[in-house]
Order: C-alpha cells, then structure tokens, then sequence
C-alpha cells in the first residue's frame, strides 16, 4: 500500500481562519451553512481566528450579504457568469485557489451531494487530508488542531481523526448535525468579491439541463416531529399507519434502513449514519429495534418515544417515553386520542 504523501514544505504558522464552504442551490443558501457557522464560530471562539464564509455563483449579493447576519467576519463571494449553475469543476478549482492563495487553516464543507462531490475534490487538489461525514469536532487544548469525530467499521465505534502535518485541516459535516448560528441584527463583517481565472474551457462537463424528480420531497431535516417505521411495521402496507401518526400530528413520516433496503418505502424517509440526520422535537420511532447506525440519526431529537413488541429492544435504552406493545394496537389508540384531543380544542 502506497502512503500518503505529507507536504514537507508547510509552515503550519502560515495558516489562519475558519472556512465554511458555503451552499447555494438556485441563489437561495443550504441550511447546512449556517450550520457550519454556527460550528466554525464555536471552534473559533476556542483558537481565537476568524470565521469566514466562501460562497461560489452570480447575482446572489442579496443572499451572500445576510450570511454577515450570522456573525461572520467576513463573506468571500466568488462571482462569475460561469458559477451561475453549479459544476464540480467549476466550484472546486475556483474554490482551491482561493484556499492556495489564502491559506486558511481549517475549512468545513456540508456533506451534502454537493459538498460530497466537491470536498474531496479540493482536497486533492490543495494536497490536504479531509474527514468525511464528521459528527462532532473539537479543538485539541495542548495543541489548537481539531479533533474530528465520525464513526467507523459500520459506525460500531467512533474514529476521531486528527490532520498534523497537512494543512488545512478538512472534515465534511452532514446536514442536521451541527446547531445553527445565532441572527444578530447589526453585522459588522463585509461582503469581499473575487473574481475567478475561470475560463469555459476549465468547466468539462457541461451543464445541458436540469431535470427535477417530480417526487414530493420529504423535509426530515427542518421537521418538529417525526413518525418512523422499522421493520416492526411487517410490509410497505405498514407504513399506512406510521403515515396516518404522522399525518395526525402534523409530523414527517421516517423509516429505518431495514424498510428502506426491503423496498418498503423510499430512501429519502431513512433515518441514521447513511440517512438523514435529524433532530426534531419529537421522535416516534415503531417496530424500530435501535441498532447503533439508526441511533447515530436520531439521538439528538428533544423527546423520543418508542413502541416495541420487545421490552428489551435497545431503543428503550434511549427513549424518553416507551410502550411496550404491537404498534398495530398502539398507533390507532395514539391517532384516536390525538383527534378527541382536537375536537375537544375546538
Ligand atoms: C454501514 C451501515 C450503515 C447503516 N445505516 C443505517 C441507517 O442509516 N439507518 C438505519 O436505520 N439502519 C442502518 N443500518 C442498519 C442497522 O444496522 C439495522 O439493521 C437497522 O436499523 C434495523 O432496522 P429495524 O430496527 O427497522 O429492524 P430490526 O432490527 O429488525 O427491528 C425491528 C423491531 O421491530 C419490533 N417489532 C416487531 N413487530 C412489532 C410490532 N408488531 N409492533 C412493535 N414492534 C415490533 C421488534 O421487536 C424489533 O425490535 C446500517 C447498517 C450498516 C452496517
């Protein structure tokens, strides 16, 4: 096997301020990059450095210049004709110049289908290591690096990665996981503009269409309330009842990888280490048996009810309400109750 190579010629003192690699899909910015403000400044309040925020695209200045609402220190806008769309070529060379010519020393990007495809692409290019799809990170206090948290072997146990020789230091974050910036009202951060050398012949897949999924999104990361299904469900016809909770209490319908990988139900419902990762308010989680993997996408959430045939099913470990029961006879009792609850408001 073939070691990486370590860039030998890297003064570590020449590298400064935080990165986010901010997200814009159609001009409006992800969530997940006010996530990683809120991350980057929590690090940064421990080493001391400036939180900085990278946006990549054209004729976004109104929504690149709320990002200073956040608190940031200051917003890179990378702007060009030629970033309007996104291409991982596009994106990922604009953005490694910008990290060669300024030398940052830590650099967060979302672990979302476009921070998956372009992270390690910048990565490869500046001659840095990144952890991908942490979940937690830390500064190390003897030493200032960052300590970068993520499971491993199946997510059975979790790896913290540490980045000593190269710089900067890259780890991907998922969406869901980090706690969002605060709004402040009087910013004092500024918007700089950067123009790229950028040419269309650097852009090598181009960009013909953009055909949208006529599905109907599910929005597990923003909701209050989720209603999961596990195997414990017994079939796709299961999830009715998992939906008529949801629908009930105004919630989004989730699922474990179990029903997912049966075909029961789309991979967009699957909560855990290869799903989404949420934190709603409320979290049922029926006929789930909390396997580690489905843990590591739920745990977070405020309350945690669960409904297991099986009293010694790990997810009791962790509920904060538990029934032990066939959801089949719970859930319609919980929906009954839920509707007088409401004719009783009215
Ligand atoms: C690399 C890797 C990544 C993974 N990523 C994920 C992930 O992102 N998300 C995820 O969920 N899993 C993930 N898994 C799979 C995970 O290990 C488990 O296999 C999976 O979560 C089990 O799903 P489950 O709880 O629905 O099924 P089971 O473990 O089979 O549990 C079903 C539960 O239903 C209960 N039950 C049965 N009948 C009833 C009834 N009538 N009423 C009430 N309860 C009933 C049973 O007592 C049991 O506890 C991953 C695994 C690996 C190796």
């Amino acid at each position: 096997m073939q070691r990486a190579k370590v860039n030998q010629s890297i003064n570590l003192k020449d590298y400064n301020d935080i990165w986010v690699i901010g997200e814009q899909r159609e001009g409006k910015i992800h969530p997940v990059t006010i996530e990683l403000i809120g991350e980057a400044k929590k690090l940064a309040s421990e080493i001391g450095k400036k939180v900085i925020v990278v946006v990549a695209g054209y004729e976004i200045e109104e929504e690149v210049k709320k990002l200073l609402n956040y608190g940031v220190d200051k917003v890179l806008y990378i702007k060009s004709p030629l970033l309007k769309t996104f291409s991982t070529d596009g994106y990922a060379i604009s953005i490694s110049n910008l990290i060669l010519e300024r030398k940052p020393e830590i650099v967060l990007v979302g672990a979302t289908s476009i921070g998956r495809d372009i992270g390690p692409r910048i990565a490869a290019k500046i001659g840095t290591g990144l952890v991908a799809d942490c979940t937690k990170l830390d500064i190390d206090p003897t030493d200032g690096k960052i300590l970068q948290t993520r499971p491993a072997f199946g997510g059975n146990l979790m790896a913290t990665i540490i980045c000593p020789i190269n710089r900067p230091q890259m780890a991907t974050v998922r969406p869901g996981v980090m706690q969002k910036a605060q709004h402040i009202d009087n910013p004092t951060g500024v918007v700089e503009e950067i123009t790229p050398n950028l040419t269309e012949a650097d852009i090598i897949a181009k960009v013909i269409e953009i055909v949208k999924s006529g599905k109907k999104r599910v929005n597990l990361i923003d909701a209050k309330i989720i209603v999961s299904g596990g195997r414990g469900v017994k079939g796709p016809e299961g999830f009715e009842l998992i939906k008529a909770l949801a629908d009930a209490l105004g919630g989004e319908v989730g699922s474990s990888r179990a029903c997912v990988d049966a075909g029961w139900i789309d991979s967009m419902h699957q909560v855990g280490q290869t799903g989404t990762t949420v934190r709603p308010e409320i979290y049922f989680a029926c006929g789930i048996s909390g396997a580690i993997q489905h843990l590591a996408g739920m745990s977070e959430s405020k309350y945690i009810v669960a409904i297991n045939t099986d009293s010694t099913a790990p997810i009791f470990k962790v509920c904060d309400f538990g029934i032990v029961g066939d959801l089949k006879e719970v859930i319609p009792a919980m929906i009954e109750g839920i509707e007088k609850g409401k004719a009783f408001e009215i």
